[in-house]
């Protein structure tokens, strides 16, 4: 039975439900872990070809005021940005709203994709290569945008 897009089922399909549940929950935790990637590639990428010091993406997090050190359990995707409630855990200075919200509608393209395709597969295969283009399209922006600051 389906009423308003919400399942309602018998004890036989609880298992499938079950099921469903774990593939929503992980691809909203892969969709968050990229979103969080994304962050990354779109600072990094543009500041790097604009002859900035940094070289490597592995690198951890830095404070872009003090340049102190973010915890590892203050760089979960999402819930690190509320543990944080938003500032530098040192200087207290404000952390943008922008980098949370990119990895919670990562999260969700993910499931959007799942929930269309009905395959795990096929979801990865569109994930990624929306992921590259949008990815692109930002680190492009924000490359002119700081040349333009430059200059
Ligand atoms: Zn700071």
């Amino acid at each position: 039975m389906n009423y308003c897009g919400i399942k309602f089922v018998g004890i036989t399909n609880i298992k499938g439900d079950i099921m469903d549940i774990i593939i929503y929950c992980s691809m909203f935790a892969y969709g968050i872990c990229f979103g969080s990637f994304f962050n990354v590639l779109v600072y990094r990428i543009p500041l790097i070809l604009n002859g900035s010091k940094i070289t490597t993406f592995n690198e951890s997090s830095k404070c872009p005021k003090c340049s102190s050190k973010i915890k590892f359990y203050f760089n979960i995707p999402v819930f690190g940005w509320f543990f944080l409630m938003g500032k530098c855990y040192d200087c207290k200075s404000k952390i943008a709203f922008k980098y949370p919200l990119f990895e919670f509608l990562w999260g969700v393209a993910f499931i959007g994709l799942y929930f269309m395709t009905n395959n795990v597969l096929r979801s990865i295969f569109y994930f990624l290569l929306i992921f590259l283009l949008i990815t692109l399209v930002h680190v492009i922006f924000n490359y002119k945008q700081l040349k333009n600051k430059k200059s």
